[in-house]
């Protein structure tokens, strides 16, 4: 059946949790204390299937399970494939390894000059400040070191980090992520970003996060004064179902963005998540609305015990080709596969160019309807049969 929703409402409330004062709830250290972690709290409030009783007996040997109460809310507790269920609650697939798997699946260790810093790229580093979450993904491209479940014993070294990045001057971006770097403290992050504005030659500094997703009551007025005092601050924040653009991701996205903080989106392609035009559509047309520029489509990184979760690139293909040319440009994300082993995001498009000669490219519009353009101009005569000057007017004539 066809993905339909009611783009008038929100959800939005405390929903199984309406007990609790609206002071605790709106407390992000509330809800973390009172993450849902282990089988038996899931069961208080819903039915497990088989598969994800197995999926977290198994979960504390490969990525711990946590859900904030908010995040909880969103969980269909009569449908098994709903799909904030799926990204959320372990299933027995996490079990099964495939031999094209690997464990650090962008070879992130490798260019690892300093514990919690990748320097890959000329020009930018990755900086991994924390291993924590406020809920952990079952997709985590991360999964090696994040929660800590695998023993990684993770601990990134802030100050050799810094240190690093001040004396490497041709590093002019640094992308703070995790772990979700919004789970350290408002000194914490401050005493980070105050130390990144001193570098000279770092011009932009943005951040990965699942908090406004997972926890948005962390974005609080204090944390938005840190942003535009140290502004700005880049961010992209991690959606994959509309159902997830509650009335609460998006106050907390209004918030950001009046400190300044220009917002993007990164979405994984996942199987009975997203893997569907409509409800791609949905989400972009939501993300537009709370003032988040779909970024990002990620194809699922090879990650061990990720098989369940992946999805056809034709697949993907064939959702960006129902968005491009059928909504508004700004609504369509890049499709991108991050190479295995560390070969950087490699944009992934459908074939709209048929052929291209010295003379003309011939191409396909989101119709499906043919158009030539042509490659060389050619100058005609003015009325009266004067030749056209032969400098300047050329080029006026082929546009
Ligand atoms: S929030 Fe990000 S780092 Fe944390 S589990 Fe999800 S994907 Fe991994």
């Amino acid at each position: 059946m066809p993905y339909t929703e009611d783009r008038a409402t929100w959800f939005e409330g405390q929903g199984l949790w309406q007990h609790i004062p609206a002071a605790d709830w709106h407390d992000w250290t509330w809800q973390l204390k009172h993450r849902l972690t282990t089988t038996a709290q899931l069961e208080q409030f819903m039915t497990l299937t088989a598969e994800e009783k197995a999926g977290c007996e198994f979960a504390n040997h490969k990525l711990a399970l946590a859900i904030t109460p908010y995040f909880f809310n969103l969980i269909d507790h009569s449908d098994p494939n709903c799909p904030i269920r799926k990204q959320l609650i372990p299933r027995a697939g996490e079990m099964v390894l495939s031999d094209e798997e690997q464990l650090d699946s962008l070879g992130e260790d490798e260019h690892s000059p300093v514990p919690g810093l990748v320097h890959r790229y000329p020009d930018r580093v990755l900086f991994l400040v924390t291993d924590r979450c406020a809920a952990y993904c079952r997709y985590c491209t991360r999964s090696r070191l994040v929660s800590n479940a695998q023993d990684y014993n993770f601990h990134p070294e802030y100050e050799q980090a810094l240190r690093y990045i001040e004396s490497h001057t041709e590093v002019r971006d640094v992308l703070l992520s995790g772990g979700d770097p919004l789970l350290l403290s408002d000194k914490k992050l401050e005493h980070l970003l105050a130390r990144l504005r001193e570098i000279k030659h770092v011009e932009f500094i943005r951040i990965g996060s699942r908090i406004p997703v997972f926890l948005p009551q962390r974005i609080t007025p204090e944390l938005c004064e840190i942003f535009k005092k140290y502004g700005p601050i880049w961010m992209s924040i991690h959606v994959n179902h509309p159902k997830e653009c509650t009335a609460e991701l998006r106050d907390a996205c209004a918030r950001l963005s009046f400190a300044g903080v220009p917002l993007g989106n990164q979405s994984v392609l996942l199987a009975g998540v997203n893997d569907d035009a409509e409800v791609m559509k949905a989400l972009v047309h939501r993300l537009l609305r709370m003032r988040v520029r779909p970024y990002y489509l990620y194809q699922m990184d090879l990650i061990t015990g990720g098989a369940h979760f992946k999805v056809d690139v034709r697949k993907g293909l064939e959702i960006i080709r129902a968005l491009r040319g059928h909504t508004t440009g700004y609504a369509v994300p890049q499709y991108v596969i991050d190479a295995p082993g560390g070969g950087g995001k490699v944009p992934i498009n459908p074939d709209y160019v048929e052929k291209i000669t010295d003379n003309e490219v011939i191409f396909r519009n989101y119709e499906g309807q043919r158009f030539h353009y042509p490659l060389k101009s050619t100058p005609r005569k003015l009325a009266g049969g004067a030749p056209l000057p032969a400098t300047g007017i050329e080029s006026i004539m082929v546009h």
